[in-house]
């Protein structure tokens, strides 16, 4: 899509548990080339969106279209091959592979055979320039300096951002962030900002989730907001700022 475009529709989208509505009724749309931010305070329903968007959980009903095609009914991985890349609240990296090796992962993500076996079909040819793809994207958070380094020697904050040049490897049309900042400390915090900043000029979509309203007001296009599971408003950063109904859902967490 056409930076401005509809990339992402949601249209209804329910989720319940047992009794409880987690995510009830809720719609709202990406477009390409934006930076959307969803909030909301703790329990609010952001997660479990999130899940319905990335195909871990599926909606009891509503619709969610992506790239002009319906995908509440698709798997994970078939999700991620249409090209929406996410990341993890608690980082899964391997841990005892690479920082370079990590990032290769997420360019097999695209590959049809899956993971291990799209990597030893990998022709040398491919091999190498999937090598230097993920050496860019390594570059690209700032790591590329140590690409061999094992990725459990590093700092969380860096973990996080490992995770995604890992998801942006995949070349996705949508990346989905679920509470990037969390357990950060606040010079990681930062850096995270920074390459989120990078990301934003250079239109890459992006959904970013996230419970704390000041970090995703200096990074965003747009906020929605969400609280008791349903959306309570949307608009611009200052809007939502201001919005007494936005800081009195914040007042009571
Ligand atoms: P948020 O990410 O905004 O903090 P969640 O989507 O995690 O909110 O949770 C929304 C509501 O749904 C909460 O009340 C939570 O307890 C409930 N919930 C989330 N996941 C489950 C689950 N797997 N089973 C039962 N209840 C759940
Ligand atoms: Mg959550």
């Amino acid at each position: 899509p056409a930076p401005g475009e509809v990339l992402l529709q949601v249209e209804g989208a329910e989720r319940r548990f047992g009794g409880l509505i987690a995510v009830n009724k809720v719609s709202f749309e990406v477009r390409a080339g934006e930076i959307l931010g969803l909030i909301g305070p703790n329990g609010a329903g952001k997660s479990t969106m999130f899940n319905l968007l990335t195909g871990a959980l599926a909606c009891n009903s509503g619709k969610i279209v992506f790239a002009g095609r319906s995908i509440e009914r698709l798997s994970q991985a078939k999700i991620a091959r249409a090209g929406i890349a996410r990341t993890f609240q608690h980082v899964k990296l391997r841990p005892r592979m690479t920082l370079l090796d990590n990032v290769l992962l997420g360019t097999y993500t695209r590959t049809k055979a899956g993971l291990i076996s799209g990597a030893l079909r990998l022709e040398r040819q491919e091999e190498a320039s999937a090598r230097a793809e993920a050496m860019r994207q390594l570059e690209r958070i700032g790591l590329g300096d140590h690409p061999f380094e094992l990725a459990g020697n590093l700092p969380l904050g860096n973990q996080r951002l490992l995770e995604i040049a890992r998801a942006l490897a995949a070349d996705p049309l949508l990346l989905v962030l679920d509470e990037p900042a969390a357990g950060l400390r606040r010079n990681e915090k930062q850096k995270l900002a920074e390459l989120l900043a990078n990301l934003r000029r250079e239109h890459v979509t992006i959904l970013l989730v996230e419970h704390d309203m000041e970090f995703v007001m200096n990074l965003v296009d747009r906020i929605v907001v969400m609280d008791f599971g349903t959306k309570l408003c949307e608009g611009d950063p200052a809007a939502i700022r201001n919005d007494a109904r936005v800081q009195e859902a914040y007042l009571g967490s």
